[in-house]
């Protein structure tokens, strides 16, 4: 029996990994499972998979978890330190799916403990690519991509010499907007942002997709993950959402991962790996698809992936302060007040402000440090956000 526990278990891709689990329920024992609001999900989920621990993020909502659990062999907790806690409670495999820099700090001390992290939450890279790593090496501990790009250039790359590979192409959608005229997006609602064409995701990763701040994180993921330069990769629109990612190698060929757009897929292959076991996917019928199509992406309509390659380019802790602005500036808009095309410009005054302020981006990068400039970051982008509501 594997122990695994599952971080961020009350959303997309927990529901999706608990989906995954439950099928198999003799295989697995389970640890710990985390959210934050919904306790309603937590609670059931924790009872039906007998997990020994079930922790919500929020302190207050400890009571309405506990009576949730009520005649039940599973323990509840409260609060990120209860969060991290159950992330040293060593598990063989743990899924990292909390929303947001909250995931850090837990994937951190799972990786501490060795086994393996299956990592959904890629904002932990984009903040701290080069601790996560390190730590990982450190423990011996495995960390595994779970983003559908990533574990399709991960699949791509079995059996293959990095020394080979020229390029790394991840696609995109397009998003909500990808057709939008440029002019109507300043005036998009969030209802609009909110709802994805391929994809069925948290409501702020679906907005992310519809300004590519999503891929711009995921163009930092790619180049912390696999090391790779900034100017290998490239991103391509693809809106069928078919092929996720291709590879391309020194001798012409472009190995392309083909799936249906089914998170099970890439958790599925992180839960199995490096066997591959039978999925509860679509299998695709590409004559009946009969078309797939391609296209360069737009500069203007996506800023964020101009933003996400300076902030390559500038290095040190700059990735933690555009994850940091990029999440504020997602709460601005969420929160009516912002509209949708100040998000990108939010986000790059402040990367303007704090990478210009001595002492930030340059400090070392530990859990610390990465704290702190997220903290400078979310201040900024407040104070930019109230001067334009000013
Ligand atoms: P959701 O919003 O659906 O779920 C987020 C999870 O995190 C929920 O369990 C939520 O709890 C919990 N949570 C929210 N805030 C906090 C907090 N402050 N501390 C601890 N836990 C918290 O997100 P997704 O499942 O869509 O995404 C999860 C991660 O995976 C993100 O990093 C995303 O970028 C990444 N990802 C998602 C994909 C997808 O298909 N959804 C695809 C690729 C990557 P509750 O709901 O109980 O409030
Ligand atoms: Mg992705």
């Amino acid at each position: 029996m594997r122990r695994v526990s599952i971080f961020g278990a009350t959303g997309s891709i927990g529901q999706n990994t608990i989906d995954l689990i439950a099928r198999a329920p003799q295989d697995y024992e389970v640890i710990a499972l985390t959210g934050a609001s919904n306790i309603a999900q937590l609670a059931m989920d924790a009872k039906n998979l007998r997990a020994r621990v079930a922790i919500t993020a929020h302190d207050h909502l400890l009571g309405d978890l506990r009576d949730a659990l009520a005649g039940t062999d599973v323990e509840a907790a409260a609060g990120v330190t209860a969060i991290t806690e159950a992330a040293a409670r060593s598990a063989d495999w743990t899924m990292s799916a909390i929303v947001g820099a909250a995931g850090l700090a837990p994937g951190l001390t799972t990786l501490q403990q060795g086994g393996t992290l299956a990592l959904a939450n890629k904002e932990s890279l984009v903040c701290a690519g080069k601790l996560m790593l390190e730590t990982a090496k450190a423990h011996e501990a495995r960390l595994l991509p779970v983003d559908s790009e990533h574990s399709a250039v991960f699949q791509a790359l079995v059996g293959e010499d990095m020394a080979a590979v020229e390029r790394v192409i991840i696609t995109a959608s397009g998003g909500a907007f990808r057709d939008w005229p440029l002019e109507d997006l300043g005036k998009a609602t969030l209802d609009e942002a909110s709802s994805h064409p391929n994809w069925d995701m948290g409501q702020r990763i679906t907005i992310d997709s519809a300004s590519m701040f999503n891929k711009a994180m995921e163009l930092i993921e790619t180049r912390e993950y696999f090391g790779v330069r900034p100017d290998q990769i490239e991103v391509l629109i693809h809106p069928e959402s078919m092929i996720h990612a291709m590879v391309g190698f020194a001798d012409g060929a472009l190995m392309a991962h083909v799936g249906p757009p089914d998170m099970r897929h890439a958790i599925g292959y992180a839960l199995h790996w490096p066997e591959r076991r039978k999925l509860p996917v679509e299998r695709l019928d590409l004559a009946k698809i009969a078309q797939l199509s391609f296209r360069a992406p737009c500069d203007t309509r996506w800023p964020a992936l101009r933003l996400a390659r300076d902030v390559m380019e500038t290095g040190g802790l700059a990735g933690a302060v555009f994850n940091a602005a990029k999440e504020t500036a997602l709460d601005g808009f969420i929160g009516g007040r912002i509209g949708f095309t100040d998000m990108a410009e939010v986000v790059e005054e402040v990367l303007t402000i704090v990478t210009s302020t001595p002492g930030h981006i340059d400090a070392t990068m530990t859990l610390d440090n990465v704290a702190k400039v997220d903290h400078v970051a979310r201040q900024e982008a407040a104070r930019v956000i109230l001067n334009r509501a000013g």
